[in-house]
């Protein structure tokens, strides 16, 4: 893949996980590129591929619950993403109040 299909635009953030990521490593359609990056849609294929039969032996019983450990893993991560960032938004917000309304 060329980055330079896209111009300035070498990272983006997955909306899935929150992290940025380099372009390759998200699936692209044409001049489209996917909002979720190829680790969270390989997740989420495999996680469709176990639920979507109707019964499971012991080897993908086991898959299953390490997809769900990696699931929760991964909006774990998301969430203290997501949580420092809105913490370094209200600090640097505070911070541009506080001189002057002490
Ligand atoms: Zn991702």
């Amino acid at each position: 893949m060329k980055i330079e299909n896209y111009g300035f635009l070498t990272h983006r953030d997955c909306t899935k996980c929150l992290v940025a990521k380099n372009i390759d490593e998200f699936y692209s359609k044409g001049s489209r590129i996917d909002s979720w990056c190829k680790s969270c849609k390989k997740t989420k294929r495999r996680a469709s591929y176990i639920v979507g039969k109707n019964s499971l032996n012991k080897a993908e019983l086991k898959r299953l619950k390490s997809f769900v450990r990696e699931l929760i893993t991964q909006e774990l991560s998301s969430l203290n993403k997501l949580n420092s960032e809105i913490s370094d938004f209200i600090n640097s917000a505070l911070n541009k109040t506080r001189p002057n309304s002490i």
